[in-house]
């Protein structure tokens, strides 16, 4: 028998709890109770005016951000949307049933205004790694550093030659943020090299092919690890090109000793971090221990020895080629006071059986260090160097601080 469907109307009134409704064991439920956003308001504060109409509430917006980084919504319309239908992501705001979700383009407007200028995302991360330290999650005696390449909103085909430069009627808040930070050697002073494409719709962003397959525009991630639970402890934003990279691994660092009092012991990092230079900062000025794959190109392809056949004496300063006989130097630096050459005498060398196998187009062979050699050393004898896990892993296991992705403004 066909049935009916039963529309009673015999209640008028319902009693319904938001609270009752969500699993205990939903994910918002475990974020919610380590979300403090007291400090947030005091803040801001600064940045409403004291009359007009109230604004919507900071603390709404910041907490529909994190339902954004954390369920993995990238734009903000979707996400106004989805918090709009949906019950936790109401529970979370503390919206109710029938809270207002701000419009998207409120929700924008401030992000990119008072959230940028207060610099409230970092505020909002640095409370929260504030917590794990005092929670004992950060061990502070190791730290791992890495980057990852994250796409830009920026269509390749749009792309113009960098050569070109971008036309004059490129206008927008892209453009501006791109000369604001022409400068800045994590963006536009990182290198002279120019890049083959520029995006007019996101200048700032960087033509790269470093993932090996099709050239995308990107900007690149920093990130430093406490290894001992894979807290994240510092992040920066940086142009995608390695010595931004490097660059914002020396400023987190520095950051995280001057915030936080945290002094590691030592750095795992790949060979993106194991030039001599950056070697040399983290030994001679830091006292920080390298377990980093070392950046060298010393090693020869022709045949003939390369650096490491000669042997180093540190009581002489001197090197000892496999004739046993011996290189000195001068004390001039060369390649900007980065380099030591050592010499054979063309004596020496002319009566050598081995001379076609070291310089055969030489009258004497020259062999460069590094003044950070030492550095160099002590990173090829660490343990474990460069066995760095990939930082999405770092990211994964982290329990507490999350990455901060990006929200397109969509
Ligand atoms: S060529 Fe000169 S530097 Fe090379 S092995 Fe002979 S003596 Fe030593």
């Amino acid at each position: 028998m066909m049935g009916h469907r039963q529309v009673e109307q015999a209640t008028l009134f319902y009693e319904f709890s938001l609270e009752r409704h969500i699993p205990t064991d939903h994910v918002l439920r475990s974020i919610d109770r380590f979300v403090e956003l007291g400090e947030l308001r005091r803040a801001l504060a600064p940045f409403y005016s004291a009359m007009g109409r109230p604004s919507v509430d900071p603390e709404l917006m910041i907490r529909m951000l994190i339902i954004g980084y954390c369920i993995g919504i990238r734009s903000e319309r979707r996400l106004c949307e989805e918090v709009h239908l949906n019950l936790a992501y109401r529970w979370f705001c503390r919206l109710g049933l029938d809270g207002q979700v701000p419009d998207h383009s409120t929700f924008s407007k401030n992000r990119h205004g008072r959230f940028r200028q207060s610099d409230l995302l970092r505020r909002l991360f640095e409370m929260v790694l504030r917590r794990c330290i005092r929670e004992g999650l950060v061990g502070g005696d190791g730290f791992a550093v890495d980057a990852s390449l994250i796409k830009a909103d920026a269509n390749r085909q749009n792309g113009i030659e960098g050569e070109k430069g971008l036309p004059p009627e490129a206008t927008g808040r892209a453009v501006e943020e791109y000369l604001a930070v022409l400068d800045d050697a994590a963006f536009g002073a990182a290198t002279e090299v120019t890049p083959r494409f520029v995006s007019p719709a996101d200048p700032a962003a960087r033509w790269t092919g470093a993932h090996g397959g099709q050239a995308f525009f990107a900007y690149s991630t920093n990130y430093l690890v406490d290894v001992e639970n894979a807290i994240i402890v510092d992040v920066e934003a940086t142009t995608a090109i390695r010595q931004a990279e490097v660059l914002a691994a020396k400023r987190m660092i520095e950051r995280s000793m001057q915030r936080f009092d945290l002094y590691p012991a030592r750095l795992l990092g790949d060979s993106a971090y194991g030039s001599a230079e950056m070697l040399g900062w983290l030994v001679y000025e830091h006292g920080i221990e390298p377990h980093v794959t070392v950046f060298d190109k010393s090693v020869r392809q022709d045949g003939t020895f390369s650096r490491y056949d000669f042997t180093y004496d540190h009581a002489g300063d001197v090197y000892r080629c496999p004739g046993d006989k011996m290189l000195t130097t001068t004390g001039t630096l060369v390649n900007d006071g980065a380099t030591m050459l050592y010499r054979a005498s063309n004596h020496d060398c002319a009566g050598c059986a081995l001379k076609a196998r070291c310089c055969p187009k030489e009258s004497a062979r020259k062999v460069p260090r590094s003044i950070y050699e030492g550095a160099r050393e002590m990173a090829r004898r660490s343990p474990g160097r460069g066995k760095v896990g990939s930082l999405d892993d770092y990211a994964r296991k982290s329990r507490c601080c999350l990455p901060i992705s990006s929200v397109s403004s969509n």
